[in-house]
């Protein structure tokens, strides 16, 4: 039995934050762990700005709203979903990544959750577990199913090598460079190529 794992951000969805700070006009929000390496440090900074300019819960999900897929994605899923089953391994947060999973038709979704209070302002965040995506591939492996995953970034990488087979999809050259080993595809076509022939060699 086959299962494939793939990130969201820069692999069916646009990098959620950029996304959000170019629609909202808050510059500030652009920032990310390549600015802030500390992740606890950039989160709580990131929600002192939603505060400060009065952003909550309902005002995050219109403006997600209205932003979409990658250009492609949505048939490329719905046409690898009928093949394999699929599960999307991704360190952002329900709150953020709803409305996009409804333009995706729903598949399944493991990711983190934000806490909000009662008016609706986010007050907190929560990631379930450190290392979330590796650590789901190894208990999908230990349940039997062979593992595919596919990622575009450094925080695939550890995802990638505990999968039974990993695949870069439009990754940064440093990535590349760091981490030879594994495929690089740089549209929906090529990578799912990749996954069928991982899939074959099983
Ligand atoms: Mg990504």
């Amino acid at each position: 039995m086959q299962l494939v794992c793939l990130d969201l951000e820069g692999v069916l969805v646009p990098e959620i934050w950029i996304e959000f700070a170019q629609r909202t006009g808050i510059a500030e929000l652009r920032r990310t762990t390549r600015d802030e390496p500390d992740y606890d440090k950039l989160m709580k900074y990131r929600l002192d700005l939603l505060r400060q300019h009065r952003l909550g819960l309902r005002d995050i999900r219109a403006v997600i709203s209205g932003t979409g897929p990658l250009p492609g994605a949505k048939e490329f899923l719905d046409t690898l979903r009928r093949d394999f089953q699929v599960i999307i391994l991704s360190d952002t947060f329900y709150e953020f990544a709803m409305p996009l999973m409804e333009q995706l038709g729903m598949p399944t979704l493991l990711c983190h959750k934000l806490q909000a209070d009662a008016a609706g302002m986010l007050v907190d965040y929560h990631l379930r577990m450190p290392n979330q995506k590796m650590e789901a591939v190894r208990r999908f492996k230990e349940i039997r199913f062979k593992v595919v995953a596919a990622g575009d970034s450094y925080n695939d990488t550890a995802m990638l090598a505990e999968a039974d087979a990993g695949i870069l999809f439009c990754p940064p050259q440093n990535v590349i460079d760091e981490f030879p080993n594994f495929p690089v595809t740089r549209n929906y076509a090529e990578l799912r190529s990749e996954i069928d022939k991982a899939c074959a060699s099983f």
